[in-house]
């Protein structure tokens, strides 16, 4: 397969998906003079607003697809739950990267612990459940506590419940209103950490540091970077995200979330085909960040230094949080991202805010 040529600047990157990571993803597009056409359901979304042009239509229109994909030079993702018929149509008239394989692969929880256990990357021990009796089967397999969660579509620990000693399994399984699921045991972790790569279409690939992530209510809290685990564990972090990339072959950027055991083994979680909320950090303390190095991959241009060149805690700004902004302001050293949304509702992603200090040896 011959290496594609790098893409011009003054091309136009097709961005499906309107959240903040498009934003900012195309704000960095815009740094290297690209221009950005935004796809996406609702009007006014965060990539929007900095985009040059936006459609606002459905995944499933094929017809607004169709002259999306004819609009641009290649199209990505900031959100990867689209249909399969759509990426079709898309990859049939314009490069799609990453392509339809990445994305079927990290759409489905099934599909995606199938593939790491099948490149030997451990997971926490699952079973696939369809019906209240294969939970009941699964949990006494399993045993408790365990997590039972939808196998499409769940994000921030939304399509989760929890299965502890006392919960009811019928109720569990019905407050999933009879979406496929998968049961995992659950896993008593001494933490969670994160590992971006990036694989270039020439095969050339780069991984971000390892993040150490802190959830709270089921949504990221902090990433602190460097994780406080040793640098074996950090390595065989990394080595896993390669893997996941080379044996994709992903065009494009990929977020590994894993799970650090109490004693010291990694177990992953799930990855996302795209910039992530783990790597935030590296806009403030890398060379290159996630949201360039993503562009880079996906215009088909040399790989970027992902070297860091400071610590960083990177604190996302959830619901109300965002109010508080005159006061990160006052602090000279907090940078400040907001993702111009109009509305503060409880959970939602409102912006973050990193503080860097000077690179500990
Ligand atoms: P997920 O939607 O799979 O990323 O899950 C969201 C968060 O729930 C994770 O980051 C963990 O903090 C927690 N969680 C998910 N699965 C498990 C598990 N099997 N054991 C323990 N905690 C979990």
């Amino acid at each position: 397969m011959t290496t594609p040529a790098p893409l011009p600047p003054g091309s136009t990157i097709g961005i499906i998906g309107g959240g903040q990571l498009g934003r900012m993803a195309a704000l960095a597009a815009a740094k290297l003079g690209y221009r950005v056409h935004v796809f996406c359901p609702e009007a006014d979304s965060p990539a929007e607003q900095v985009a040059a042009v936006a459609t606002v239509a459905d995944y499933t229109d094929l017809a607004a697809l169709e002259a999306f994909a004819r609009a641009v030079d290649v199209v990505t993702f900031e959100f990867e739950n689209i249909p399969a018929e759509s990426v079709r149509l898309l990859a049939s008239l314009v490069p799609v990267r990453p392509s339809w394989r990445v994305l079927e692969v990290a759409q489905d929880r099934i599909s995606e612990k199938r593939f790491f256990n099948s490149i030997g990357i451990e997971t926490a021990p699952w079973a696939e459940v369809g019906s209240a009796a294969e939970l009941a089967g699964a949990v006494a397999r399993l045993g408790r506590p365990a997590v039972l969660k939808t196998t499409r579509m769940g994000y921030d620990g939304k399509g989760q419940v929890k299965i502890t000693a006392e919960t009811d399994l019928d109720e569990a399984w019905n407050a999933l209103d009879g979406a496929p699921a998968v049961l995992e045991g659950f896993i008593d972790f001494a933490g969670e950490i994160s590992v971006i790569v990036a694989r270039g279409t020439g095969g050339g690939w780069s991984t971000f540091d390892p993040a150490w992530n802190v959830h709270t209510n089921h949504i990221l809290d902090t990433t602190t970077v460097p994780a406080p685990i040793t640098p074996q564990l950090a390595a065989q972090a990394r080595e896993a995200a390669r893997k996941v990339a080379e044996t994709l072959e992903l065009e494009g950027l990929l977020a590994v979330e894993m799970f650090v055991t109490r004693d010291g083994r990694l177990l992953a979680n799930e990855m996302a085909p795209r910039p992530h909320n783990s790597g935030h950090w590296t806009m403030d303390a890398c060379v290159t960040d996630q949201f360039e190095q993503f562009i880079r991959a996906v215009c088909a241009l040399p790989l970027g230094s992902a070297e860091r060149h400071s610590d960083a805690v990177m604190k996302n700004l959830i619901g109300d949080d965002v109010h508080d902004w005159p006061r990160i302001l006052r602090d000279p050293g907090a940078k400040l991202h907001l993702y111009g949304k109009a509305e503060a509702r409880a959970g939602r992603k409102m912006g973050h805010v990193t503080r860097i200090s000077p690179r500990r040896p």
